[in-house]
């Protein structure tokens, strides 16, 4: 296992292997099975671009071999930051077969995050795509590139410069590639974060490929379907629950999406007669708001799936009559544990619940504050463990101290309680996190920058209801003298090279913070505050980036400038101020 990163322990790895679901498979081969399989069948389609799978599988071969070329080694970290292309999959399964490890970053991900992850991962390469949605990523690299010891490589989709490595020339003999122990970490994902620094999560072949043919199979994928990937490929979501990976597993086939706009996605499900596909929450509503006038043939569409944020009721009840077909919910998480609402459960289960784990080895328990397991149905925090939930995030070893309880089980930070049949209602949280559309944003982080500012005595950061993206990012800040305004706000946080997706939603100017009788900032008060009960308090609300989904806006602003995002301001307006 990479050094940094927390095997099982050996009973329990046994357990999960003398039961069938670890079965030694890496990804990379997994590909390679499909390949033979399916050959000539579509692998990928974006755009007019189609991919066999035999042709999949080359491009993948040549990839490893041109990264070999360019002296990528077995056991390095490659940060990976693409928008939802066919050079995302190759890429990622090119490093599968060589053995180096892929860090999912956001395409939304500025310096600041980019940085870091080159840094604690010790990234020797780092993969970007030329100008995407108005951002120079090759400056930006070049800028990393200057400030991060041993980052080598620069990978860029498009020519960028001589300075810089177009991907589409990686190209070479892929000879013999090294054979990948499948208890070895494949490739890492990004935690949804409640520390100021986001943490990274290793995830196996063996674990990974499990989650993968698990869901596939609970869905029931066959080389028939058609998934269509329109939120980030980097969300655990859409790479693998099944997602992207399952599909291939599958023998189906992939449409990408890199705008999830109605009109552009609508039509992608009429061309490619799509049958499943993956929304967050804000996705589905605009999604449900634009099938009212659509004309676009979705009948081919046989599955929804909801996750990565609580839906409103409303908005559940909704989506199977609005598109004619199944709905799924899912609770998930990038650290493993999934639950989800199978076909043949009662309608109140797939309305009300997010169903049951994905495996009979996940281990949930419900706890109260003295983490003594609560009796049924009361809510508590959740705490897991199991095939494909992790044990330690990557180089966090204090962190992981907190994060776990002494016999390996996962502090989820969600609050739950479990129905009479057994099936997960997810009722809060306890971590301090904003949950905007599907992109998750930590308190502490913000705050920590919100801190750096000038004038700015205290900061917290809240989230506040909103109809369309679940919760919005307010912030509640104490200031010395003059108030910044929201201009000045926002350029300081973009000179920190944060990504715009965190960038507060409404600023509330306080003259102190509430605080709980043991001393700690009241947020659940803040909450529950608006401007009306303060009259000491200034409110400003409205400027926000566009960026709900990572890189995807929720109506496709592609290229939206700070200007000109009237939907993610919408909500916001008309609230008590
Ligand atoms: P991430 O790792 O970024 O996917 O974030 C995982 C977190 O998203 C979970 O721990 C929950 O807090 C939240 N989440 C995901 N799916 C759901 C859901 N169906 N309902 C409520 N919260 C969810």
């Amino acid at each position: 296992m990479l050094a940094g990163c927390i095997p099982w322990p050996d009973e329990a790895a046994e357990r999960y292997r003398s039961r069938g679901l670890w079965r030694g498979e890496s990804l990379g081969g997994l590909l390679r099975t499909a390949a033979e399989r399916h050959g000539p069948a579509p692998a990928l389609v974006h755009g007019g671009r189609r991919i066999s799978y035999a042709q999949l599988d080359r491009w993948v071969d040549r990839l490893a071999g041109g990264f070999a070329g360019h002296g990528l080694r077995a056991g390095e970290r490659v940060v990976v930051q693409l928008p939802n292309v066919p050079e995302f999959v190759a890429t990622c399964f090119a490093l599968f077969r060589l053995g180096a490890k892929p860090v999912f970053a956001l395409t939304a991900h500025r310096s600041r995050e980019i940085a870091y992850l080159c840094d604690i991962t010790g990234a020797a390469a780092y993969v970007f795509p030329g100008r995407h949605r108005g951002f120079d990523h090759p400056a930006l690299a070049r800028e990393i590139r200057a400030g991060t010891h041993g980052l080598r490589l620069l990978f860029a989709l498009g020519d960028a410069g001589d300075d810089l490595i177009d991907l589409s020339t990686v190209d070479g003999e892929a000879g013999r590639l090294p054979e990948q122990d499948a208890s070895d970490v494949a490739f890492f994902l990004l935690s949804g974060g409640t520390t100021a620094i986001p943490k990274i999560i290793p995830r196996t072949h063996d674990d990974y490929a499990y989650q993968c043919r698990a869901t596939a199979d609970l869905i029931g994928f066959t080389a028939a379907d058609v998934y269509l990937a329109v939120l980030p490929l980097e969300f655990n979501f859409t790479w693998g629950c099944p997602g992207v990976i399952g599909t291939l597993l599958s023998g189906g086939t992939v449409v990408l999406a890199d705008d999830p706009t109605t009109d552009d996605c609508f039509a992608t499900i009429e061309r490619c007669r799509v049958t499943v596909t993956s929304l967050v929450p804000t996705l589905a509503q605009l999604w449900l708001e634009a099938t009212e006038w659509n004309t676009r043939d979705l009948s081919s569409l046989r599955l929804v799936q909801l996750g990565g944020a609580r839906p409103a009721r409303s908005l559940v009840e909704r989506i199977g009559p609005a598109f004619g077909c199944e709905l799924q919910q899912v609770f998930g998480m990038a650290e493993g544990l999934l639950t989800l609402t199978r076909q043949g459960d009662p309608p109140e289960t797939v309305l009300g619940t997010t169903g049951t784990p994905l495996s009979e080895e996940d281990e949930i328990r419900i706890v109260g504050e003295d983490e003594r397991d609560l009796p049924g149905g009361e809510v508590g925090e959740l705490l897991v463990r199991g095939p494909y939930t992790l044990r330690g995030y990557y180089r966090a070893a204090e962190h992981n101290t907190r994060a776990f309880t002494a016999d390996g089980f996962y502090r989820t930070g969600d609050l739950a309680r479990l129905t009479a049949n057994g099936d997960l209602v997810i009722e809060g949280r306890i971590k301090d996190v904003v949950i905007r559309g599907g992109n998750k944003t930590s308190a502490a982080e913000l705050e920590e920058h919100l801190l750096t500012l000038p004038g700015i005595l205290r900061a917290a950061v809240v989230g506040l209801p909103d109809e369309l993206l679940g919760e919005r990012i307010g912030a509640f800040l104490v200031t010395a003298g003059t108030r910044p305004s929201r201009h000045e706000l926002n350029q300081g946080l973009q000179q920190r090279g944060l990504a715009e997706y965190k960038f507060p939603d409404q600023v509330e100017f306080v003259d102190e913070l509430p605080v709980t009788p043991l001393g700690k900032i009241d947020k659940k008060a803040l909450a529950s505050m608006t401007s009306r009960d303060r009259p000491s308090t200034a409110h400003e609300e409205g400027e926000h980036g566009d960026q709900f989904q990572g890189n995807h806006g929720p109506a496709g602003r592609a290229g939206a400038t700070r200007d000109d995002r009237e939907v993610d301001r919408e909500p916001a307006r008309g609230r008590p101020a």
